[in-house]
Formats: structure tokens, sequence, C-alpha cells
């Protein structure tokens, strides 16, 4: 049976503890996932894989990961038991050109794809694969990456790039009103999407509060990903919210139908 072409998504994922919530944005990527016709894989970059070099999660049975610190017990005891399949990540391996891709054996699922999946993907049944980011690559090499996975869209595989549009920690405060940079990066990132303009997503430090809505660029990284598999389709958002004053929720999907409220 040939694949419908999957979306792309970027998912801005905040606090850990959206894990075990209930609120405006966990139900809505509830939603989200009831809008897309079944993934046979799901690829999922996330801010919390950052390292030297590309790699892919390639174990039959990745681990749940649980990197945060001075968290409810709770968020500790969850476990996100999808399979891996090694038969997507030597898809993956293959589509990319740009680098080399490296199969991984240690790292697992961290809180930026099970955080969020547990909710799109409650029963866990879909194969899991995480890509690595690679702190040493140009932008633009990350958007070629982008590019060359789009391919996987017509093979049944949503890619979902998970991180934050805006991520300042020394700047959160959990009572906080959105600051006016924050405001504004997050805007500006809306209308670039909106018009296509990649190239400015590319040279984001150009922004005058690039440094404050992204002191290090591992939330925003997941984006350029998501930007080349897109191929400059129609995007639509959602989760359009700034919360503890400096940390965007803001989520991005391309190539869908319009969402439904
Ligand atoms: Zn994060």
């Amino acid at each position: 049976m040939p694949s419908p072409k999957m979306p792309v998504l970027f998912i801005g994922h905040g606090s850990p503890e959206n894990a075990i919530e209930d609120n405006e944005f966990t139900r809505n990527w509830r939603k989200l996932a009831a809008q897309i016709p079944k993934p046979k894989a799901i690829l999922c970059i996330s801010a919390h894989w950052l390292q030297e070099g590309t790699a892919e999660t390639s174990m039959e049975h990745p681990r749940t990961i649980h990197d945060f610190y001075g968290f409810p017990q709770e968020l500790y005891q969850i476990k996100y038991p999808a399979p891996g399949s090694a038969k997507f990540a030597k898809k993956i391996k293959e589509c990319v050109k740009t680098v080399p891709v490296s199969f991984d054996h240690e790292w697992g699922l961290d809180h930026g794809t099970w955080s969020v999946l547990k909710h799109m993907y409650p029963k866990a049944d879909i194969p899991v694969i995480q890509l690595s980011l690679d702190y040493q690559l140009p932008l633009e090499k990350i958007f070629w990456i982008g590019k060359e996975l789009s391919v996987l869209r017509t093979q049944g595989v949503l890619i979902i790039g998970s991180g934050n549009l805006v991520h300042n920690l020394m700047m959160f405060h959990p009572t906080s009103k959105p600051y006016s940079w924050a405001i504004d990066f997050d805007n500006f990132v809306k209308k670039s999407i909106q018009d296509s303009n990649y190239d400015q997503l590319l040279n984001y430090n150009q922004h005058p509060h690039a440094i404050l809505a992204h002191p290090t660029n591992d939330h925003y990284l997941p984006l350029i990903y998501v930007l080349g598999a897109a191929e400059k389709e129609k995007a639509q958002f959602f989760n359009e919210k700034i919360v503890y004053g400096s940390i965007s929720m803001r989520c991005v999907a391309f190539g869908m139908e319009k969402l439904k409220g």
C-alpha cells in the first residue's frame, strides 16, 4: 500500500511536567495526532540529544531517559516503551548524504521525545528513532540533512523536531508575563515561516534578541531540520503562547489539511 505523504512537525515541548499534565498544550498535541495518518515510524529530533557528529538510535528497545533534575518523583517512573526499528534506522542512514550517520546503541528516548509522544501516541506502539543534533554543523548543513530526510515522508515516517522557539532558562520565572523580547523573537520566527523566508531563520543570530531568545541554540536547532524536510509547504501554528516569561510553546505543522481546533 502506498503511504500518504506525512506532515512535518515542530513541537514546543516546554517543561518535562507536560508529560504528566492534562493542559491546553498537551490536549492540542493529542488533537494533532488524531488528524495525522498513523505513521509507520516516527523520527524525532530532540533538543536534548546534542553531540558531536550525527547519530541515530538503532536499538530494538530504546530505553526511556529521565534527563532532568528536581522534578516530581512521578516523572522518573514514566516509561515510554515504544519499539525502535533497525529497518527504519537503515533507511534514514541511507537518505542522509551531507554527513555520515552512525548507529547508536546507548541513548534511547529523552524527554524531548517521550513527554510529547506520550500524549500523541499513548499506546507507544509505533517505532521511534531519535536523531542527534550536531552542534558543530553550520545551520545550512543541518537544513540540508532535513531536506534529505524529507523523502521519508512518503514512506510513512512522521518527522518531528522537538524544542522551543524561545528558550531562556536563566530568565525563566514561574509567574512572569512574556518578556517583550520573547514575544518579538517568537513573532519573527512565525513571520519568517509564513513568508517561507528560511534564509532569515538560518541566520537567526542576526536578530537583535537572538542571544536572549537562545543563549544556547539546542532548542532552536530542531526547527532547522524540520524546515529542510518541510519543503516550504504551508505552515499552521498552534500553542502560540509564551510561558514563564521566556519559553515559547509554539508548535508548527507543515503539510497538513486545515487543523481542527
Ligand atoms: Zn527541552
